[in-house]
């Protein structure tokens, strides 16, 4: 039986909006019969769906193949022994860790492949012996465990997705460069095919670890990601990783420092409003607790010019590079509440009143955390000269504060670092006279030169050509191949469906006779949709009996790009061809169909042909 026909081909779809879903998206793959969810975070690709991948994957094989890379399988049952190796284990699978994990019968644990950069490196330790193997790329395309804290958005962040990953090996840092700038290179190729407008931006490392990385974003309102760019397109980044110019502090006026009655003003917006101050005059202070797997709860004092924001991201990263030797992976960072306090035994402190000069003797006598503070600040707060802060004590602030006067003894002046998010509207380090702009964005790929973190960890070696034993160096590259399939949908649709772009649709035509009861109609449209086949061309014959506008819907809702109309006009030969994207409509004779959108599909089938920069 030939499955291209739409009665055998199980379509279910769906006319209203199923409550499960926020996003559109999401709605049109629930609504088009193309996926069916099984539990949170984790569905069935339904042979629509399928068919996308399918087409999905094999302009990654096309493209990765092409930069010579070799596609491999890894076990998606992983030892837990490596991770331990790799010190990546605890960081994984305790507090909010996404490791699924499990005990096999004799009681060892595994876990289930999130990733795979100590299977491939372990690996690699066998393999790789020589310099005279190097340079090499592996790549697999396989489904991905992670148990997500917030699964949503469908494919998007599913706990049980599609993922194609690579890991290159080589001998020094410049061959590591590149494949990283050829891996970038097959990105962008990559997206262009999928006919997705996808820009790259400077990314955070997170838990992978290594130098640098760089994401690929799908631009869509519904992106959860923030990336700011700036007008001349020479920068951009996640907001994650985002630097910028401040804007320049108000100076305070007053020199000398004094105590303020603040009573009842907790926020810098209080403070500044009863007070006239801007709050780039003022430092506030962030009291927070940093848990790690094996090493004590750390306080953390973080302070922060008034009118910026942190980034906890950059934080973390800084956190985690001052963790003592065996503390293990930062599991979180959240702020100290007064019931913690008391649980620590630990007396109460002027919440809102804090200011950086908060002694380390408040921490005397804690049960389980480090009794010292790590002192952090941001950079736009160590170089104020005078400042408002909060004196420590309830109902006061300090007028005129400094550093110098709040901290005589340097070595508990916090270390200045960068850790405020850069905000749309910011000036650009490149260039101050450009100004970031924001956009939202799906992460659809990263890409990370890893330098030698896992080989060191993991003793995967190779023998130089000077003949010295040493770490090999890597790189590892992800894309999302289900996250991309829907992010496709979130990019192109329309108030009636989905407008696949043809290098990536289920189908690339659909041949529709208006009334398959009518032996003309259904005669044509079998002729017609039998010559596209034979001329390569993926059609699909919609032969249910059906009311025309039913089908008319249908088709438009799954999105064809391209729609052979087989109407009234079948008796003199004529048929409508229809442009999904547009409803562009063009009527024509039945044996002009091959000719007219054959060239026009060839063209298609490359996806965009030009990908911004
Ligand atoms: P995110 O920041 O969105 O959680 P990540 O940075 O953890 O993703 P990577 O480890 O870089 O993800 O994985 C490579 C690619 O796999 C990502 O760029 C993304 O496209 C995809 N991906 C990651 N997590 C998920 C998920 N839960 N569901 C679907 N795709 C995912
Ligand atoms: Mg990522």
């Amino acid at each position: 039986m030939d499955a291209m026909r739409v009665s055998r081909l199980l379509l279910v779809t769906l006319r209203d909006d199923p409550s499960e879903a926020e996003i559109v998206s999401h709605k049109l793959l629930l609504r088009g019969g193309y996926i069916r969810r099984i539990s949170s975070g984790i569905y069935a690709y339904l042979p629509l769906l399928w068919r996308v991948l399918q087409k999905i994957e094999s302009i990654v094989r096309d493209e990765m193949n092409a930069t010579g890379a070799l596609e491999t399988l890894l076990p998606q049952l992983q030892p837990a022994e490596l991770w331990q190796r790799s010190g990546r284990w605890d960081g994984y699978t305790a507090g909010e860790g996404i490791m699924f994990h499990l005990d096999d019968r004799q009681g060892r644990e595994l876990g289930l492949g999130p990733t795979h950069e100590e299977v491939i490196t372990a690996l690699a330790a066998d393999l790789l012996r020589s310099y005279r193997q190097l340079p090499v790329n592996l790549y697999q395309i396989q489904t991905k465990f992670r148990d997500e804290i917030r699964p949503r958005f469908g494919l998007m962040r599913g706990r049980e997705f599609i993922m194609k990953d690579a890991y290159s090996f080589h001998a020094d840092e410049a061959s590591l460069r590149e494949t990283y700038g050829a891996m970038d290179q097959a990105y962008r190729r990559i997206f262009a095919r999928c006919g997705l407008r996808a820009v790259a931006v400077e990314a955070d490392s997170g838990a992978i670890g290594g130098s640098a990385s760089q994401e690929f974003m799908v631009t869509a309102e519904a992106g959860e990601d923030l990336i700011l760019t700036s007008s001349d397109g020479r920068y951009a980044a996640n907001q994650e990783r985002a630097v910028s110019l401040p804007s320049a502090a108000i100076p305070l006026q007053d020199g000398s420092c004094r105590d303020l009655a603040t009573p009842g003003q907790r926020s810098i917006e209080e403070l500044c409003s009863a007070h006239g101050f801007d709050p780039s005059q003022t430092v506030k202070v962030l009291l927070l607790l940093a848990r790690f797997a094996n090493g004590q709860p750390q306080p953390l004092l973080v302070s922060l010019r008034g009118d910026q924001q942190l980034n906890e991201v950059k934080l973390a990263n800084a956190v985690t590079a001052r963790a003592e030797a065996g503390a293990g992976a930062l599991l979180e960072i959240a702020p100290i509440t007064p019931e913690q306090l008391k649980a620590e035994g630990l007396a109460d402190l002027a919440f809102g009143y804090l200011g950086p000069q908060l002694s380390d003797a408040v921490l005397q006598g804690a049960k389980t955390w480090q009794q010292r503070f790590l002192r952090l600040a941001d950079g736009t707060a160590l170089e104020l000269e005078r400042f408002v802060c909060g004196a420590t004590r309830p109902d006061t602030h300090l007028q005129g504060a400094s550093w110098e006067a709040l901290c005589p003894n340097a070595s508990l002046r916090p270390a200045g670092l960068d850790l405020r998010s850069a905000q749309p509207g910011d000036r650009c380090v490149h260039d101050p006279d450009q100004h970031l702009e924001a956009a939202r964005g799906i992460e659809v790929g990263h890409i990370f030169q890893l330098g030698r973190k896992y080989s060191e960890a993991l003793e995967a070696t190779f023998t130089s050509e000077a003949g010295s034993d040493e770490p090999l160096w890597m790189g590892c590259y992800g894309i999302g191949v289900s996250r991309l399939a829907q992010a496709a949908v979130e990019q192109h649709h329309d108030g009636h469906g989905i407008c696949w772009p043809v290098s990536i649709a289920p189908f690339e035509v659909i041949v529709v006779p208006a009334n398959a009861d009518e032996p003309v109609q259904s005669q044509l449209a079998e002729e017609l949709y039998t010559g596209l086949r034979q001329a390569g061309i993926d059609a699909l014959l919609d032969d249910r009996s059906e009311r025309a506008g039913v089908k008319f819907k249908d088709a438009d809702l799954i999105g064809i790009p391209w729609r052979v109309v087989v109407g009234r006009g079948a008796i003199e030969g004529r048929i409508e061809l229809v442009r999904r994207q547009g409803s562009v409509k063009q009527e024509l004779a039945a044996s002009a169909l091959l000719g007219t959108l054959l060239p026009t599909l060839q063209q298609e089938r490359l996806g965009l042909l030009e990908q911004p920069a």
